[in-house]
């Protein structure tokens, strides 16, 4: 759990589109199957099942080609639909554990588990968690690299396929004792052109390239790539998920099946989509600064109102209090189409931004502290004996 650093996975599903092929037609299973165009027509493979890359099958090979490799080999045409379906179960599967998604393709993502390990685990019971969803609502396989940084997460997911988990290590020289066997064809972004430069100087695998001398190399591939190329050799990747925390938020709003007027229902619904947030954002693991309230009338105007908290929080009663006086302060006797509540600014500690400046404990952050462990113990409860088994008194009619 107190892993340092960031941690990230890179979930890879196993031959995607062939897996679902032979997940619905169980008389493929076992089988090299092929999908993409017929052999008798101009068209490539878009996936090939494990059995057909045995034959030395694989993506964006042309069909005809496929064809001369495993005369027995069976060509499906996609369906595009079930492929879709399968993906959609993939990631919301994904953003139970983590709101920081980044999806790569349609059957792959990287995600940010940093702030996801205090209430799941380390990284690797993160991973495995995650595969054990997929295995059991989707009836597929994921492979899933564990590591300090996307470069070596997503090495990572390829190096024990199919419905394999490796873990990098966190240690500056196991990292790259880990990378330096690895063919350069591995390191990302090297292209076709930049391998030949690289091989025509002896750089065939990642660990001559983090024993290369950097002049030599700045020379043949100039110095801005040989600069990436050393520090990615190295296994340092500073970058980011896209879009990270800052720019997020967690909500959960309702239509009414009706326009409601009744105060009490109002407030009732609202209460329950505090608490379904609060839970929301302390699985993900963050703080949150701000929280909304979004009123759709039943002519259809619409106001969003927000407060800020002094220091981040992520528990019950502080996103109760915030949200109820918003309510109070902009709910009209008027007939309400339309109830929101959500939460953004969202940091990964509950420390103020100003913190280090600050000495003592003040005595609001200590409530604060009170709060947040109420709320993590509101939340096992919950998960354990169901959502309705913990109420607060002051909602019990
Ligand atoms: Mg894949």
């Amino acid at each position: 759990m107190n892993e340092p650093r960031k941690t990230f996975l890179h979930v890879d599903m196993d031959a995607f589109f062939a897996s679902v092929e032979q997940r619905d037609h169980p008389e493929l299973r076992g089988k090299p199957v092929v999908v993409g165009a017929p052999p008798d027509q101009r068209g490539v493979v878009a996936a090939a099942s494990y059995e057909a890359r045995k034959y030395g099958i694989h993506s964006a090979m042309p069909s005809r080609t496929a064809k001369q490799k495993c005369p027995h080999a069976i060509f499906v045409s996609h369906n595009m639909g079930n492929y879709k379906e399968a993906s959609r179960q993939i990631m919301r599967i994904f953003e139970s554990y983590t709101p920081i998604v980044q999806p790569l393709s349609i059957d792959e993502a990287f995600l940010d588990v940093t702030g996801a390990r205090r209430l799941f685990g380390d990284g690797p019971t993160i991973a495995e968690k995650i595969r054990r969803d997929i295995r059991e609502q989707t009836q597929l396989t994921a492979s899933v690299g564990v590591a300090p940084n996307m470069f070596l997460a997503k090495i990572a997911s390829d190096m024990d396929k199919p419905d394999g988990l490796t873990v990098v290590p966190f240690e500056q020289e196991a990292i790259e004792a880990f990378l330096a066997p690895l063919p350069i064809a591995r390191m990302w972004g090297v292209g076709k052109v930049t391998q030949k430069k690289l091989l025509s100087l002896g750089l065939n695998t990642i660990g001559k390239l983090q024993q290369c001398d950097p002049k030599q190399l700045e020379s043949a591939i100039g110095s801005r790539a040989a600069n990436g190329f050393i520090r990615l050799a190295h296994g340092i990747d500073e970058r980011g998920i896209v879009g990270e925390v800052d720019e997020k938020s967690i909500s959960n709003e309702i239509t009414f099946k009706e326009d409601i007027a009744d105060r009490p229902t109002i407030e009732a619904t609202y209460k329950r989509l505090m608490d379904k947030v609060g839970t929301r954002l302390r699985k993900a693991g963050f703080f949150a600064t701000t929280v909304h309230l979004k009123i759709r009338w039943s002519d259809f105007s619409t106001i969003t109102r927000q407060t800020r908290f002094p220091v981040p929080c992520s528990d019950d009663t502080s996103l109760r209090e915030a949200g109820m006086q918003l309510l109070e302060e902009h709910l009209r006797h008027r007939p309400v189409r339309l109830i929101g509540f959500g939460v953004s600014g969202l940091t990964e500690t509950e420390e103020p931004q100003t913190r280090q400046l600050n000495l003592f404990e003040t005595p609001d952050t200590a409530l604060q502290k009170k709060r947040s462990r109420l709320s993590q113990t509101t939340d096992s409860v919950r998960e354990k004996y169901g959502k309705n088994s913990l109420k607060r008194a002051s909602d019990l009619p």
